[in-house]
Parts: structure tokens; sequence; C-alpha cells
């Protein structure tokens, strides 16, 4: 089997040593369920949050992404609409960003397990299976 590059990997949620396990239990479609992280990676059994506290550094990324979320929804907003009030503004950039949190709280624990985490490099099989 072929390599997967590591941005495929990183788009696909996977493991980002194996690059084969997943990392998150659900589909980010499941509302109620996105947020679950499996502890240990399905494939090679790596620990995902490698030290206490791990994923509190992924809020970092969180309100980056955030941010350019809001700025986005603002600008188009903004442009498509002639002197819209204030409130709705508001409104949408609120709205908008409950939508897409889904989405930013995984990009967030992904950008902090692939960027903030160098010491974890990509490492092919075979795994020792417990
Ligand atoms: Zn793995």
């Amino acid at each position: 089997m072929s390599t997967p590059s590591a941005l495929s990997s990183f788009l696909k949620g996977k493991c980002p040593q194996c690059r084969e396990g997943n990392i998150f239990k659900t589909s980010v479609f499941n509302i109620r369920r996105f947020k679950e992280t499996h502890e240990h990676c399905p494939v090679c059994h790596v620990r995902f949050e490698s030290e206490p506290g791990f994923f509190w550094g992924a809020m970092y990324f969180s309100y980056a992404l955030n941010v350019g979320v809001a700025i986005v929804t603002g600008v188009i907003f903004f442009s498509l609409n002639d002197d819209p009030p204030l409130g709705a503004m508001i409104g949408t950039v609120l709205g908008i960003s409950v939508f897409f949190s889904p989405l930013v709280f995984r990009l967030a624990r992904l950008l902090m397990m692939y960027i903030a985490a160098p010491y974890r490099k990509y490492k092919k099989g075979p795994y020792n299976k417990k």
C-alpha cells in the first residue's frame, strides 16, 4: 500500500503517526457526538492526548479559525447587503460561527496534533497489536 500524504491524512482525520487509524469516533455531521476522540489510535495504539492538557492548546487554533470564519462571514454579509443593521450582522456572524463549530473543533485538534506536536513523526507499520 502506498504511503498516504500528511495532507490527505490530515483532511481525513487520520492518526498523525500511522495515517491509517481514525482520530474521531463519528462523522463531523453527528451533532451530538462530533467531539468524541479516540484515546488511542485504533491501528498503531499511539495515545492522541500525548500529555495532560494537550488539547487545551487546540483552543489557540480554534480561536484563530473562529476569527477567520467571523471575518469571512462579516465581509461576505456586508458586501451582499446595502448598509445592514448591526444586529443582523452580529446575528449572522454568530450563527455561521456556531454552524461551523464542529468543523472548527476538529480542525483545531488536528492542527494541534499535526503542527504543534512535531515529535510525533510518521512511522510506517506493521504495528504491535495489543
Ligand atoms: Zn495510528
